[in-house]
């Protein structure tokens, strides 16, 4: 009479958990220095030190990595196999905290672009057109 166990779950994807990987957001600073937006980085004054701001134009932008703050892509999805608890509170205080942050800009009159690490793996067909949509910039091609 042995009922239904719980599935084992086997996922033994270590979540490479990567700290201080800077990459996503040389990739986004690169692209956007080359459609020649003037930007000024981590403006500590500004709620969640934006990554990149823009005085100017009064918008902001962050590049966020998919797992830590939870991204709806399969990136943002995975679970960790151990300490699943903590990691799931963390992230989620982290995602809280983002959208704290994110409130308080607009209401300061900020507009508010989330750049997903994902994102920069597709540079042509997402990030780009993303970032010239949110600055307002022509299609410059070259
Ligand atoms: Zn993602």
């Amino acid at each position: 009479m042995a009922d239904v166990h719980s599935p084992e779950q086997r996922s033994r994807n270590m979540a490479r958990i990567r700290s201080g990987d800077t990459k996503p957001e040389l990739i986004v600073r690169s692209l956007v220095h080359r459609m020649g937006a003037r930007f000024r980085l981590r403006v500590k004054t500004l709620p969640g030190t934006p990554d990149l701001v823009f005085p100017g134009r009064r918008k902001v932008i962050f590049v966020h990595g998919c797992f830590w703050h939870c991204h709806d892509c399969r990136y943002g999805q995975v679970k960790p196999a151990t300490n699943a608890e903590f990691w799931a509170k963390k992230r989620t205080q982290t995602q809280e905290r983002d959208r704290r942050q994110q409130q308080a800009l607009i209401d300061d009159g900020w507009q508010v672009l989330v750049v997903w690490e994902c994102w920069t793996r597709q540079p042509e067909s997402l990030l780009i057109p993303e970032l010239q949509r949110f600055l307002d910039l022509q299609n410059s091609p070259g």
